[in-house]
């Protein structure tokens, strides 16, 4: 019997299946829905970075009388036909999983908000004059963005690591598998310092945070690295000889591809809120094998057409390159080969916040032009 409260609900997968599926993907499919609303959910979330709101979204899904996870395992998972338990059991575990690590992620950041405000509020400088009011400063866009992109892996148990503008060629290169005859070399336009400092250079790239620190820490670990990085490219709407990148490194016994996409597709969700991505196999020296991710456009929703400036009709923009890591790091980075698997990844922070708020003109970051600033405060 339909109530008016069941009105609107899918009909149990055991009613319009013959089989349970079997792949991790399908069984995820069965809670397509909820993974949604889970995603939507916690991006309006984060909005509001305060306790209060972290723990009414842990309450709203992991609540133990009214929870979404609970509704379901009363609704779903019991009446379930016993052929069903194992994968709605399977499907209901990585929803709770997914909703776990996110409500971490929104508690963290809203520490995170109230340890800034009691700073803030602390903060008293007598040299000054009277509150300047509303022309106080505020977060540039770009460094907001990658604190949010490293907030996300912080979610993960990722900690944070800084590496130095000023590299060795044996870090931007060598040990990321990129020896000197290499053509990868000619494809990033480097600026060496110069006969005063000979072997220096800016670096091209945050990867050389991924040697640094495997120098310093044997694995298991999980490291982002964010940073400026530095390339003699002409400015125009899309180059910048100065841009930030973020860096990702996890390395343990056994991590796999599908642990790298796993992690990724998480971050996509999170920062996107979108449900579909795809990786589309690519070369990097340092990954083997290496792709491309894309996520499904989330201005057109995957539909692309000429109308969708986003994704410029294709349905998906390209957002990072990825990888499991190339063994020939671990021995660079003094660690022994064939004990160790991980992965790595790299995405560009203006990029990100291109695609994010729509903005055509990477130039309008380093404009210092306040009419552009101003809309990112909050
Ligand atoms: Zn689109």
């Amino acid at each position: 019997m339909s109530t008016r409260a069941d009105a609107g609900k899918p009909a149990p997968p055991w009613q319009t299946a013959a089989q349970p599926p079997e792949t991790s993907d399908a069984i995820q499919a069965l809670l397509a829905g909820y993974f949604q609303r889970l995603a939507e959910d916690a991006s309006a979330s984060r909005r509001d970075p305060s306790e209060a709101a972290a723990q009414a979204f842990r309450n709203r899904w992991l609540g133990r009388r009214q929870g979404v996870l609970q509704q379901l395992h009363e609704t779903l998972l019991k009446p379930a036909p016993p052929a069903w338990k194992k994968a709605l059991g399977q499907a209901l575990n990585l929803l709770r999983r997914e909703a776990d690590a996110l409500a971490e992620a929104l508690e963290a950041a809203a520490r995170q908000a109230a340890a800034r405000q009691r700073l803030a509020s602390e903060a008293l400088d007598i040299t000054l004059p009277g509150s300047p009011g509303a022309g106080r400063g505020a977060p540039h866009p770009l460094l907001r963005v990658m604190d949010e992109i490293v907030e996300i892996f912080a979610g993960l148990g990722y900690s944070r690591a800084e590496g130095p503008e000023m590299e060795t060629a044996f870090y931007n290169f060598e040990a990321l598998n990129i020896p000197p005859d290499h053509p990868a070399r000619d494809e990033q336009d480097t600026i060496y310092l110069g006969p005063g400092l000979p072997g220096l250079l800016l670096r091209t790239h945050t990867s050389p945070g991924q040697i640094r620190v495997m120098q310093r820490q044997a694995p298991p670990l999980r490291v982002v690295v964010p940073g400026r990085v530095y390339r003699r490219d002409t400015p125009d709407a899309s180059h910048s000889p100065m841009f930030h990148q973020v860096e990702g490194l996890a390395v343990d016994e056994q991590l796999s591809f599908a642990d790298l996409k796993g992690t990724l597709e998480h971050f996509a969700r999170v920062y996107f809120g979108t449900t579909r991505a795809r990786f589309r196999p690519s070369y990097f020296p340092f990954t083997e094998p290496s792709a491309e991710m894309d996520v499904e456009c989330f201005a057109c929703g995957g539909r692309g057409g000429a109308a969708c400036r986003t994704c410029k009709g294709s349905g998906w923009i390209e957002i990072l390159g990825c990888g499991m890591v190339h063994p020939e790091l671990y021995r660079f980075a003094g660690q022994a080969s064939g004990r160790w698997m991980g992965f790595a990844f790299g995405m560009g922070v203006e990029r990100i916040a291109m695609i994010r708020y729509g903005i055509d003109d990477i130039q309008r970051f380093y404009s210092g032009d306040l009419r552009f600033l101003e809309q990112f405060r909050d």
